[in-house]
């Protein structure tokens, strides 16, 4: 037998059984997003390598170590996307999306990344990412994290999620924080690892973020960098406080929130679980008035953030609380050989008269008995049934799966409002 050739790790198959629950949290969100008033781009999935090094940073995990990148066949580098919003900002720019307006976009769709596969991390992962330019205040910052919360709410999942929030302030109180953290950190540089003392002079903020339990009691004496916040900052960060309070949203203010992307400026903010594991964060975003500018666009103020979808749906299926959808409401066969045709022209006049019905033809043929037990694996409400006499007659036998009623035998006439009535429910 020639060998299988298998996915390559990390990148994973979302297989029918599975795919009702992403369409599902696919629909919540799309109409979830109309209702704020934003409008759906789509981007490329491969970009030149350098807008990412640009953007991203070239000391972070991604453009590091994690970023698939090759030469394509001019020679040209090129990356498979590990993000979406430097590829949304270098599509605005572009096409003049972002200047002298206001823009409120989303996206969804597969990033890449090379990291070690694991629950909840993979290789081709999904998000939907949300990011809106020329807007400077927190009452944006705020609109995002209110249309997060509301879609907690509406998968059932506001439960298990906690909202870290941080100001990560001016370029300058930034730079003034980072100096006293060097300091700090090197008079502590017997207690950093590997990773923490080759960013130390590139990156000493990431060092905050770091996971290691060698570290923790050692940055838990770090200075603040809220003991840094430029005055401008301090009000953006109070207003934004201000406005969850009013929505009767809880935050919790982390001070070593600080984001592993190197375009944030002042508001960032994760929503994390407890329920994932070691994957706990599903949605991060923040404030990145500089980006578009560092691209090559004219400055423009911009704010987003982006969710991991396996990492919801993930959650939505050990709730389990969402129940699918049937698939399927209706199941047509054939009794008898003769009946064959009758039921695919059958199927497909019903298909024309009946919008909206899930209509399913039984192919393969085979003894009654077998069809009936496909039509109720199918989760249909109903098996339509053909057979001689059916077809002589000009009428259809219903018979009822999922209720205790006796099976029936109707006009095609009578048969379309009793399909009708199952597509409104
Ligand atoms: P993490 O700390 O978990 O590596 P990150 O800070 O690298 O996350 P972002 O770049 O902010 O993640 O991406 C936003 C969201 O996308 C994350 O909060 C997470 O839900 C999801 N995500 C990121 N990387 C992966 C991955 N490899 N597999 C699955 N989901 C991912
Ligand atoms: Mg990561």
């Amino acid at each position: 037998m020639a060998k299988q050739i298998q996915a390559i790790r990390g990148m994973n198959d979302i297989l029918p059984e599975q795919t009702g629950r992403w369409q599902y949290f696919e629909a919540v969100i799309r109409d979830l997003l109309a209702s704020y008033g934003y409008s759906e781009i789509r981007m490329p999935i491969v970009e030149q390598t350098d807008l990412f090094k640009r953007s991203i940073g070239e000391v972070t995990d991604i453009v590091e170590k994690e970023m698939y990148t090759f030469d394509d066949r001019n020679g040209d580098s090129l990356t498979l996307r590990p993000e979406g919003t430097a590829s949304c900002v270098r599509a605005g720019n572009e096409h003049g999306l972002l200047y002298n307006q206001t823009r409120r976009m989303w996206y969804m769709g597969p990033m890449f990344r090379h990291e070690r596969p694991q629950k909840g991390r993979y290789r081709q992962f999904h998000q939907v990412g949300v990011e809106t330019f020329g807007l400077q205040g927190p009452d944006i910052d705020a609109e995002l994290i209110l249309m997060t919360a509301r879609l907690w709410k509406k998968l059932g999942l506001s439960q298990f999620l906690t909202l870290e929030l941080n100001s990560l302030a001016s370029n300058a109180a930034r730079a003034a924080y980072r100096e006293a953290l060097t300091a700090y950190l090197r008079e502590h540089s017997a207690v950093l690892d590997e990773d923490s003392v080759r960013r130390l002079d590139s990156n000493p903020l990431r060092i905050l973020d770091s996971k290691n339990p060698a570290m923790a009691e050692m940055l838990a004496q770090a200075p603040k960098l809220s003991e840094y916040w430029d005055e401008e900052s301090r009000v953006h960060f109070a207003e934004l406080c201000a406005r969850l309070d009013a929505a009767g949203i809880s935050y919790v203010h982390n001070e070593r929130l600080v984001r592993g992307l190197d375009y944030y400026n002042r508001t960032v903010f994760e929503w994390v679980t407890e329920s994932l594991g070691a994957q706990g964060t599903v949605c991060a975003g923040g404030r990145y008035d500089g980006l578009v500018e560092q691209l090559g666009g004219k400055a423009t103020p911009a704010v987003g953030f982006a969710m991991g979808v396996e990492r919801l749906v993930l959650m939505l299926e050990q709730l389990d609380q969402q129940s699918l959808p049937r698939e399927v409401d209706v199941y047509i066969l054939a009794a008898t050989q003769d009946a064959e045709i009758p039921a695919q022209q059958l199927a497909e006049q019903i298909r024309d008269q009946v919008t909206g019905l899930r209509v399913m033809l039984h192919c393969g043929g085979g003894k009654f008995a077998k069809q009936m037990k496909k039509a109720d694996q199918s989760g249909a409400e109903l098996a339509l049934i053909l057979g001689t006499d059916e077809v002589q007659n000009e009428q259809v036998t219903i018979k009822y799966l999922r209720q205790e009623k006796a099976q029936e035998t109707l006009t095609y006439a009578a048969l379309t409002e009793v399909l009708g009535a199952l597509v409104a429910k």
